[in-house]
């Protein structure tokens, strides 16, 4: 399904495929168009079958001339039967799709991905970007398998195991005195400064944007050319919400799967919730909010794509919920406790809004429902410090049956 034209979401202008994301009739965000996929449905998915492991299987719903020759391998991350999470939930089929598999331990790795290989079609040599956390981790390590030098812009008062996993990269590191929108505001600034940077999530959005569509992608495939009937997943900026349902929508058009667009759940931490309290006031107008969470990853408080996530909660009878900082962590803990599983704080805002929802009644027990794990626990580590339950005692049989005693004893 090649790529036509780069067109405006709001008044449907269309542009040529090149690095620019903003409608210069009505300002509106711009978006990748695409023809219809030529072929019939079985050799489309005889091809995706036949192709690599990672994202790349479905380049033909990529924005890409090609695939590029070599990158560093991302997607194809396990989606794992929840059955023990499922049962405490009083859910029968669930699923966990787990980013935390991808190279970077997050999803950016998908939108880096499509991102990066699209800049170096078009010729760019510097790659930056403004960044919560995973997106600053993303675009180090696959500007350094490319070979390509980076910046990355980050709120200086983000978590330390990204700072230094980013670090490790030999990425320059940029850390701003302000929250993310700050950050975000400053590189829009920069971007127009040098046009021969590819800032990923700025002047190369609408490529960057595609890479999450395959979560979606991989998702049917994964469940045996199948639809789930809902989806819960995380809201930041709302791009990674709208694009799962825009992958879904065109694995329907493509005749690779039949059935709707699944119920779509959103979730964000209440610390930093404009898309939820839109939805909850019945408005796709998302009022700009000051984050204080510990999900920094969704520390989002202007969503660029917020009023398209509420828009399409609506349309899907789905919905936005929020949870606190307590929620989050305990969600955390019930995650890795029953799959496994141990995710960052965006992960446990997910989980919890999924809890959330089922402990309300808002889900079926016969529905099939994904929830997207979109980064690892080791990058958060602050928010399990009190979890763990560690017993100290001298190398001895005797000190250990003295702690132990009722343990294991027959
Ligand atoms: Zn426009």
């Amino acid at each position: 399904m090649p790529a036509d034209a780069l067109k405006c979401k709001e008044c449907s202008t269309t542009y040529p495929l090149e690095a620019r994301y903003v409608c210069e009739r009505c300002f509106g965000p711009l978006e990748v168009a695409y023809a219809a996929p030529a072929g019939a449905a079985d050799e489309l998915r005889r091809r995706i079958q036949a192709g690599p492991h990672t994202l790349w299987r479905y380049a033909d719903f990529l924005p890409l001339e090609g695939p590029p020759r070599s990158a560093l391998p991302t997607g194809w991350t396990p989606l794992v039967k929840a059955d023990r999470l499922a049962e405490r939930l009083g859910l029968r089929e669930l699923w966990i799709k787990n980013e935390t598999a991808n190279p970077t331990h997050s999803f950016k790795d998908r939108v880096v991905s499509v991102a990066l290989a699209r800049a170096i079609e078009l010729g760019f040599e510097t790659v930056a970007c403004a960044s919560t956390g995973n997106l600053a981790n993303a675009v180090s390590a696959h500007s350094a398998a490319a070979g390509l030098p980076s910046y990355v812009f980050i709120p200086s008062d983000l978590e330390q195991e990204k700072i230094l996993a980013t670090g490790a990269y030999g990425t320059n590191i940029v850390a701003i005195r302000g929250n993310y929108d700050a950050v975000n505001r400053l590189c829009t600034e920069v971007a127009g400064e040098r046009p021969s940077w590819a800032f990923v999530n700025v002047n190369v959005r609408p490529y960057y944007a595609e890479g999450s569509k395959t979560l979606a992608y991989e998702t049917a495939e994964q469940l045996g050319w199948e639809l789930p009937d809902r989806v819960v997943a995380p809201i930041a900026s709302g791009s990674l919400f709208t694009k799962v349902a825009r992958g879904f929508q065109d694995f329907i058009d493509a005749g690779l799967v039949s059935g709707q667009v699944p119920v779509m759940c959103g979730a964000q931490a209440e610390g930093c919730s404009p898309v939820a309290q839109a939805f909850a006031a019945g408005t796709e107008v998302c009022r700009p909010v000051k984050p204080d969470t510990i999900a920094k990853s969704l520390a989002i408080g202007n969503p660029a794509d917020g009023p398209y996530a509420v828009e399409l909660a609506n349309r899907t009878s789905g919905s936005i919920e929020s949870v606190t900082d307590d929620e989050i962590r305990a969600g955390i803990r019930l995650l890795a406790e029953t799959t496994g599983i141990f995710t960052e704080t965006a992960g446990g805002v997910t989980t919890a809004v999924l809890a959330k929802l089922a402990a309300a009644g808002k889900i079926d027990p016969a529905e099939r429902v994904v929830a997207y794990i979109t980064g690892d626990g080791l990058k958060t580590l602050d928010a399990v410090r009190d979890a763990a339950n560690v017993t100290e005692i001298a190398p001895s049989v005797d000190e250990f049956d003295a702690a132990f005693a009722a343990a294991g004893v027959s």
